[in-house]
């Protein structure tokens, strides 16, 4: 299939700022439209080449024929009045009315949430690709859906735009115009060669009630709250769209019900009269709440079904019965619509935000709390414990307090420092009223890798990534693991309980992933700054890199006491020794020992031959023996080992030492050389 569009001839590698759009969009003219493979299109992409992917110069007058739609979703929102600021929703830098969704907020879309919703609709991208500015605590992409054949009536391309916009929901309102050019990316994440029938998707997005008009400007400012609901595009597109529908309520099932009505009209006496009459339930946490409302609370009955299994959708205007109300694997209601044009998947949470026009959370858990009478209690003791680990984030992130403190430490962690963040705010929403503390009276928490992994908002196959970070922190002492045997039995039992739960929704029978970590977070203040910083001299005298961050590195360079400070997990290890099991501190492997070896004996080959060794070198020298990454890793598992063990230096080739050593490579390699 090819497929007309206009691709640039730049490649960038970071997202085009300023004078240089115009000058792209300037060479972006009609006669530039070429035809395409889906394939060209991807690789374009991925060589950092801008596109439009219509049939189209640079107004939108010019606008011939479209076959391909995309849309962005960047995760950033409007400042607006009933947004709360916090954590996870961020003001833009030097924007006073726009925000930012991390990872976290509730508003946070990664790419795999939108996929799944993509597959509920049916209505799936042929690709999705990551844009320049992408980041794993803030997700940036774009999605791209290709029709069987080209739509070449303005009207309908514009319906269609607006109808994929709708319905993935949440979308950069740019978007909106025919003629946008969309730059590369990064990555392409997600890629189902999936081709959309056209006249299906012409078909669903007539059902959009839209005036197309081009470059006219019509503005509707009645206030009522129907039209509040109504969104308008800054082009003068206004429309209704279908996430947005009024609830229909003549529905047979909802002849005798008024709680719909009640919520839909935030009605609360009524409400609470009629389903808060119970004494007030108090939750230790968030966590607890949450797990409660999605799972105690029987949607079909609140909502007052009959036969909640199938039903009249009430998000859309239903003829058959798209709906159902169900319990899901792990015990939380959902609702959710078959209907390709509507297809909403909601909790509790979702269904009384929808009907009752929330726009934020927070807002949402006030109402339910107040309706169900329910309450999140916290003791002075969480209070504490959540100031102090708040107080933690204030510091990483504030002022140069830590910056000046810790030169070091904020250099070694600055790349990952966001790992911290995200795992001291599951600490805050996991904090117990049972007393919980460490020997040095530093706040004990727990969680699960699964757990971790989803709060984090990243992918389970990234757990021993997420650990390798923790594992940093653990060395600069910023975090503290805690070994089994210095967790109380009493404190165990009530983590499996708790966190058995989460792993309910990611049935797997991995240990890793279900194993329950405990950690303490001490308070990061001036008394501890210096052995913060200590620890970071340390990590720079000792070669340590990232990569290299294993327990394997710490044990070469500093011993059996460091490997088991921050891997105490794996203190032990259980050998078959003649037959029998030996459980035995667990040191290296012999297999690891022998590269360890073999590297040894390259760089004194290397040092004899050239006076030196480089790392590439070294690898290359060993490349019949091991892969590159191999070899790679084990140097920086074992460099200081290495260094210490046989009167090594590692130092940087300069422009005299180049000279000394007749070095004509280009650039400054790291040379491991003999002490003088
Ligand atoms: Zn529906």
């Amino acid at each position: 299939m090819k497929i007309k569009m206009v691709i640039d001839t730049e490649k960038f590698s970071i997202k085009p700022q300023g004078g240089i759009i115009g000058t792209i969009v300037g060479r972006m003219t009609l006669d530039k439209v070429k035809e395409y493979s889906i394939e060209e299109l991807k690789q374009s992409i991925l060589d950092g080449r801008t596109n439009r992917p219509s049939n189209c110069g640079k107004g939108e007058e010019s606008w011939l024929s479209q076959q391909i739609f995309m849309i962005d979703i960047d995760n950033e929102g409007n400042l607006t009045n009933d947004i709360i600021l916090g954590d996870y929703i961020k003001l833009s830098e030097n924007k006073k009315t726009k925000i930012r969704f991390l990872v976290g907020s509730e508003q946070h879309k990664t790419y795999n949430n939108i996929i799944k919703h993509c597959e509920n609709i049916g209505l799936v991208p042929n690709f999705i690709y990551t844009s320049f500015n992408h980041k794993e605590e803030q997700h940036k992409f774009r999605l791209v859906f290709i029709l069987d054949k080209e739509v070449t009536d303005i009207k309908i391309a514009k319906k269609i735009q607006l109808y994929i916009m709708n319905t993935i929901g949440d979308v950069d309102e740019q978007c909106k115009n025919l003629n946008r050019p969309y730059f590369a990316g990064k990555e392409i994440v997600f890629d189902s060669g999936n081709i959309l029938n056209s006249d299906n998707i012409i078909e669903l997005s007539n059902s959009i009630n839209v005036d197309v008009k081009i470059n006219k400007t019509t503005i509707n400012k009645s206030k009522s709250e129907e039209s509040r609901k109504r969104v308008l595009y800054n082009n003068g597109i206004t429309n209704t769209p279908i996430l947005y529908s009024t609830p229909k309520l003549d529905t047979p099932e909802s002849d005798n019900n008024y709680t719909i009505k009640a919520i839909a009209n935030r009605d609360r006496e009524y409400l609470k009269n009629k389903y808060g009459k119970n004494n007030k339930i108090i939750f230790e946490n968030k966590h607890l709440f949450l797990d409660y409302i999605r799972k105690e609370i029987n949607l079909g009955e609140l909502l007052e079904f009959n036969y909640p299994k199938s039903i009249r959708c009430i998000f859309h205007e239903d003829h058959n019965n798209s709906a159902s109300i169900f319990q899901a694997d792990d015990g939380a209601w959902i609702y959710k619509c078959h209907s390709a044009s509507c297809g909403v998947t909601y909790n509790i949470i979702g269904v009384i935000e929808r009907l009752a026009g929330f726009k934020s959370r927070p807002n949402t858990y006030k109402f339910i709390k107040e309706i169900f009478n329910l309450e999140i209690g916290e003791t002075e003791w969480q209070k504490i414990q959540k100031e102090i680990l708040q107080e933690n984030i204030d510091i990483l992130y504030g002022d140069i307090e830590f910056e000046e403190n810790c030169p070091q430490t904020n250099k070694n962690i600055n790349r990952v420092k966001h790992y911290l963040d995200r795992l001291i705010n599951i600490a805050m929403k996991n904090t117990y009223n049972e007393e919980l503390t460490d020997d040095n009276g530093q706040v004990v928490f727990f969680a699960s890798g699964d757990y971790i992994c989803k709060e984090m908002g990243i992918s389970i196959n990234s757990l021993n990534k997420v650990y390798q970070k923790l594992a940093v922190f653990a060395y600069h002492k910023l975090l503290k693991k805690l070994s089994d045997d210095e967790v109380p039995e009493r404190l165990k039992k009530r983590a499996q309980a708790i966190m058995i739960n989460h792993n309910k929704d990611n049935p797997t029978d991995n240990n890793k992933i279900r194993h329950i970590n405990f950690f303490s977070i001490p308070s990061y203040n001036v008394n501890n700054f210096d052995e913060i910083e200590q620890r970071a001299e340390q990590w720079k005298d000792n070669h340590y890199t990232m990569k290299g961050v294993s327990r394997e590195m710490f044990y070469r360079a500093e011993g059996l006491e460091m490997a088991n400070e921050i891997y105490p997990q794996y203190k032990k290890v259980t050998e078959t020794i003649d037959g029998k099991k030996h459980v035995i501190d667990r040191t290296t492997t012999e297999k690891s020992d022998e590269r360890t070896n073999n590297i040894i004996s390259a760089i004194f080959d290397l040092i004899g031959e050239y006076g030196y060794a480089t790392e590439k070198r070294i690898v290359q020298k060993l490349k019949y023996n091991y892969n590159y990454a191999t070899t790679e890793i084990q140097i920086k598992k074992s460099l200081k080992e290495i260094l210490d063990g046989y009167n090594l230096q590692r130092i940087r080739a300069k422009k005299q030492i180049k000279e000394q050593y007749g070095i004509t490579i280009k650039g400054y390699p790291f040379l491991i050389v003999k002490n003088d």
